[in-house]
């Protein structure tokens, strides 16, 4: 790290010795599986320059639009409109929940099979390692899954801001009419916050600005459809990793310039890998920053990831917003319109994921496809059964996995994964 944030982590309250001992496995863990790599595009620096300052430039840069008045939003699921805090002079933040943290702690508050991504996010605050926690002025929950719903119930008590909106689990008129409600009380709650009003124009740059966003990594997505692969899955995941965190106007312009040297790696058919490696699709439960767990080892099994059918990829950028309204209501609905197409498993019937998974298979010419469940996520891994039988009759290969973030079955997933990939071949 270029400088030393220790004195501004103590002011956020951090447990120092904690975030130092998290700071030192993230950075082992980074250069392991991200700088390992050959062949990487030269405009990955500025992403492992980005994971690099993670907890250091980009901090002070939220600390210094909080001097100014701005105010930081921290939420859990794609579905909190980041355009409706930036409409009312907020920064949205996604809060990572990717590793393993203070588990002792974690199961005094929550039962012991309760998924890995929920047990994170408290482990995080308990263990007082994330200052994007530390610097947000409002925290948001979703009444998502039945982990996270109940969870947020007892983590109020552990946070002063918490706000958590309702999401609708059918894709019904009355849904519908929720989810426009609930994004309506959002911008109340968030002008309240800031004590800036949403207005017309301002909605409508919020807008533009997560469109851009959102064109970026479409752009990337589908170049990744080219053969051989011109960018590993890893660093892939790593651009919709940080999209989630990043300044979204310096975001959008980094993943570009990544496109147009991907756009002339292809033109020289320079990919990462041989065309011959098995393409795979990933499917699933979202991948927060830390957890490159099953892409590592997909990857160094010798097979490319050229999708993430997940939240942290297509499934939660999928879309852009129609910003040709001409009142805040009609830019409301066009927001909702946009949103209420997210196809997450804790909808029900939700046979559009199904299609989805199948059309990312055919569009990104996948192998096959290995979903991803973390374990005691009722959602995903139930929807995991009508997903592979699915993809079998469109004979397309599949292999779903049930983990955790700890790395004690790396190996056992290893020889799982490596068998599907000779199969693949
Ligand atoms: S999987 Fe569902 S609950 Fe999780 S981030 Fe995506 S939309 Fe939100
Ligand atoms: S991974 Fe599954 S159980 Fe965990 S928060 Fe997401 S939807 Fe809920």
């Amino acid at each position: 790290m270029s400088h030393d944030y220790r004195p501004m982590w103590s002011d956020l309250g951090l447990d120092l010795d904690a975030h130092d001992a998290l700071l030192d496995v993230l950075g082992k863990g980074y250069a392991d599986i991200f700088l390992s790599q050959t062949n990487r595009p030269k405009g990955m620096e500025y992403f492992d320059f980005v994971m690099s300052e993670v907890h250091g430039l980009r901090i002070k840069e939220l600390l210094d639009e909080k001097e100014q008045g701005r105010k930081i939003i921290g939420s859990y699921c794609v579905f909190v409109p980041e355009e409706i805090a930036l409409a009312a002079n907020a920064t949205l933040i996604g809060l990572c929940s990717g590793a393993e943290f203070a588990t002792e702690q974690v199961e005094q508050y929550l039962p012991r099979n309760t998924c890995a991504l929920i047990k994170s996010s408290f482990g995080f605050k308990l263990g007082k390692v994330c200052p994007y926690l530390e610097s947000a002025d409002m925290i948001v929950g979703e009444n998502t899954c039945d982990g996270k719903k109940k969870a947020y119930e007892i983590l109020d008590d552990l946070v002063e801001n918490l706000y958590v909106m309702d999401i609708p689990q059918v894709k019904s008129t009355q849904g519908r009419a929720l989810l426009k409600a609930e994004y309506y009380r959002f911008k109340e709650a968030v002008e309240q916050l800031t004590g800036v009003s949403v207005t017309l124009e301002s909605l409508k740059k919020g807008i533009e600005i997560v469109n851009n966003k959102r064109k970026a990594v479409h752009r990337l997505a589908k170049l990744r459809a080219a053969s051989p692969a011109p960018i590993s899955g890893l660093d892939a995941l790593l651009a919709n990793q940080v999209f989630f965190y990043d300044n979204p106007e310096r975001f959008t312009a980094s993943v570009n310039a990544i496109c147009d040297e991907l756009e002339e790696r292809i033109q020289a058919e320079n990919g990462v890998v041989t065309k011959s490696a098995p393409r795979v699709l990933l499917s699933g439960c979202p991948m927060a920053v830390p957890n490159w767990k099953l892409p590592w080892i997909i990857e160094s099994s010798g097979a490319v990831i050229v999708g993430e059918e997940s939240c942290v990829g297509e499934r939660g950028t999928r879309n852009v917003i129609d910003d040709s309204g001409s009142t805040i209501d009609e830019l409301m609905d066009a927001l909702v319109d946009r949103y209420f197409k997210v196809d997450c498993a804790i909808f029900t019937p939700n046979k559009e994921r199904l299609n989805h998974i199948e059309e990312m298979a055919k569009d990104y010419k996948a192998d096959g496809v290995i979903h991803y469940g973390l374990q005691f996520c009722q959602p995903y891994l139930i929807e995991s059964i009508p997903v592979e039988k699915a993809l079998d009759k469109k004979e397309i290969p599949t292999l779903r996995i049930e983990t955790d973030y700890s790395m004690e079955d790396v190996g056992q997933l290893k020889t799982r994964v490596e068998a599907f990939i000779e199969q693949l071949k």
